[in-house]
């Protein structure tokens, strides 16, 4: 059986990435069942084989070493939808779930339109927008667990999500595979309007679900945040830093220093808040449409990094390690990448 699993060498990683830019992975499998999944470990662990799991490549940065071990590309498909609960593959595409959500009058995922990659992925930081987050919606999550070698089915609480935060990328990270995702959806119930920017789209009147969805969109796409390759800020891995929480202590110090100007910020959890990452990054001289050689900020959304075309992960890590270094020196804040970076760097 595992002889049979299609195993390629050598397979250049950066097409299959939204940024464009990396290495190689030494042996690479496009799995499309969950025994070719189960397979491919038990052989990465025959070999001393790293495994490196990849879904939709939208929040990945590859070294330009490329990846010493062997990635699997999960390319699960289907969606089995029974009443109000809908269960879709990990490798289904995130955007077009989605809308088969919308167009079937399903309340819950209208407002996590436009979002790159793929199911899979979402559960991992609890994916969120506009208000909105995955958490709410899911029933369960099913893993191939790699400590046990099963197939198990976690509930929500079992996967103990918080702000961006799961199991899967906090306490267990790398135990897991997300094989595929139930969703218990409210049938024909209302759009989720908590953002103010949706409310003073639609004014008083209450939006269909697939209003809501286009106006989502509509805002994404403003910000070059809908995937678009006619956008010259298409290669992109979306928001490069996480937006920070800090202590009001330091908001209020940074208030201070900026009386002229409202400092945008959201409450957090007690006692400290939120500030958005693209404020400190402008105001730290990092603009929109900045370039540092092939890698530079996009021109519609300061807290995207984008390849401007060959750009080297070297040249988009230098950028990084130039506006994290900008932002710390200016506000004493250390703003923490988004992606996750695959190989040596
Ligand atoms: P944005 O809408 O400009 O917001 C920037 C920051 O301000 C975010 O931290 C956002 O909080 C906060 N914010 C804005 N309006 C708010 C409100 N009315 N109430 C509370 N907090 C508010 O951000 P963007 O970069 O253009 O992204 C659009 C949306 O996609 C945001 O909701 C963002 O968080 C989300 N997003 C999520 C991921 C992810 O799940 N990994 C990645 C990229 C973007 P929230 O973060 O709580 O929304």
């Amino acid at each position: 059986m595992i002889d049979r699993l299609p195993i390629q060498e050598n397979v250049s990683l950066a097409p299959l990435t939204t940024l464009e830019v990396g290495g190689p992975a030494r042996f690479f499998i496009l799995a499309q069942s969950e025994e070719q999944i189960a397979d491919a470990f038990s052989l990465a662990k025959r070999k001393g084989l790293e495994i490196f799991i990849l879904g939709g490549g939208s929040n990945v940065l590859v070294s330009d070493k490329g990846f010493d071990g062997l990635v699997i590309k999960i390319a699960l498909r289907g969606i089995l939808h029974n009443n109000d609960v809908v269960s879709a593959a990990a490798g289904e595409d995130w955007d077009s779930f989605v809308a088969y959500c919308v167009t079937e009058n399903l309340a819950g995922l209208e407002c996590l339109s436009g979002i790159p990659g793929t199911v899979g992925g979402t559960p991992v930081q609890n994916v969120g927008a506009y208000g909105q987050e995955v958490s709410e919606t899911i029933d369960s999550v099913r893993c191939y667990d790699r400590e046990t070698g099963e197939i198990t089915d976690l509930s929500t609480e079992e996967c103990g999500f918080k702000y961006r935060v799961s199991i899967f990328n906090s306490t267990a990270i790398g135990r897991y595979v997300v094989l595929s995702v139930s969703y218990r959806f409210a049938k024909n119930g209302p759009p989720k309007i908590a953002y103010k920017d949706l409310a003073d789209y639609f004014q008083s009147r209450e939006p269909s679900l697939a209003e809501t969805r286009e106006a989502v969109l509509s805002v994404r796409r403003s910000k070059s945040m809908v995937i678009d390759m006619a956008d010259p800020n298409h290669r992109s891995a979306g928001s490069f830093f996480k937006n920070p929480i800090v202590g009001l202590e330091k908001f209020e110090s940074i208030a201070a220093d900026y009386s002229d100007q409202k400092v945008p910020h959201f409450p957090a959890e007690t006692g400290s808040v939120k500030i958005p990452a693209a404020w400190l990054i402008e105001n730290a001289g990092f603009h929109k449409g900045y370039q540092l050689g092939a890698a530079g900020v996009s021109t519609n959304h300061t807290l995207a990094i984008v390849n401007r075309g060959g750009a080297s992960a070297t040249e988009i890590i230098g950028l990084k390690n130039s506006i994290q270094a900008a932002v710390y020196s200016k506000f004493g804040i250390s703003l923490l990448p988004e992606p996750v970076f695959v190989g040596d760097f």
